[in-house]
């Protein structure tokens, strides 16, 4: 474990006061080696090349950041103080390629691999979810490559193989990590999955994989018992946690691109994502937050509350 985060006092300097990174955490450049290495390094992902319907997730990062300048560091439901258990820093945003998928992705890897040591957890703020293949990355090449376990909630599989030819864009990541064997997809677990597809063969890849999927209906009837099983099975091992906000419903996450009705509320969501309590988190990321669409900041509000949940865990 690493040193504490020193926040401003909010009494001293006001919330709405000052340079905005996440959580009010000090920038990763202004941490000195003494409070090294950092816990968990933030850092957002301002890409949405990869979309498939509605773009503005490159906007998310700077959205989050301001929802999240309100979020306090001590979860009352889990009892814990995330600037005393953790050093946080924010890493401000990795170098993107607006015009390329790929081009983006190695370059976000390159980025977030050299952020703070081995031990450094990783969390991206979106951007698409084509991102989270990226952090995975990242997070599986400083960890000696050893498949992660993930949990995933989103109203997609996202494990469709490629989209007008594109292989890398926000319809894929799963896929591509399965096939690269940074996921281990026996120790995947997919929540909140809903809608209508193309077609059903859009779930056979997963399905023949082994992956859980836990659709909304399911959820409903057995959701959270499903979910501390598949944590019971996979305790101890090193587990990756991707938020897709599309998971929750429209009604209560109307910023982003590709909404679909009948999802999580914002308070299912933070409690689901609590029930992660114990788990061995090494990398997260919460993505597809599109502020253009956003009502009032409820989704990156959302977003900036899961993320304070996901380092409390
Ligand atoms: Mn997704
Ligand atoms: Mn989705």
């Amino acid at each position: 474990m690493g040193k504490q985060t020193v926040l401003p006092s909010g009494r001293v300097q006001p919330r709405f006061a000052g340079i905005c990174t996440f959580l009010r955490v000090p920038r990763l450049s202004d941490v000195t080696p003494a409070n090294s290495p950092v816990d968990w390094a933030i850092y957002g992902v301002p890409f949405d090349g990869g979309v498939t319907f509605r773009p503005g997730a490159r906007f998310g990062p700077r959205a989050v950041r301001d929802a999240s300048q309100y979020i306090k560091p001590y979860s009352i439901e889990l009892g814990v103080n995330v600037a005393e258990r953790w050093s946080v820093a924010d890493a401000g945003d990795a170098p993107v390629l607006p015009y390329s998928c790929k081009e983006t992705m190695e370059s976000v890897v390159r980025f977030a691999r050299g952020l703070g040591d081995v031990q450094t957890r990783l969390l991206a703020i979106g951007g698409d979810h084509s991102i989270a293949y990226a952090n995975m990355r990242a997070v599986w090449e400083k960890r000696g490559k050893k498949a992660l376990a993930v949990v995933h909630f989103d109203a997609h599989m996202d494990t469709v193989d490629s989209v007008w030819g594109e292989k890398w864009g926000h319809a894929s990541p799963f896929i591509r990590a399965i096939e690269e064997g940074i996921v281990d997809p026996k120790a995947m677990i997919s929540i909140g999955i809903r809608g209508t597809l193309n077609t059903a063969a859009d779930l056979d890849f997963a399905k023949q994989h082994g992956v859980t999927i836990v659709t909304m209906d399911e959820w409903r009837r057995n959701g959270a018992a499903t979910l501390a099983a598949f944590v019971a099975r996979t305790k101890g091992r090193e587990t990756y946690l991707t938020f897709d906000v599309d998971a929750v419903d429209p009604a209560f996450a109307p910023g982003t691109g590709t909404p679909v009705a009948g999802g999580f509320t914002s308070a299912e969501a933070l409690a689901a994502v609590r029930s992660l309590r114990g788990t061995n988190l090494v990398g997260a990321d919460i993505v597809e937050v599109l502020p253009d669409r956003d009502v009032s900041e409820i989704t990156a509000m959302l977003a900036a509350q899961l993320m304070l949940d996901v380092m409390a865990v």
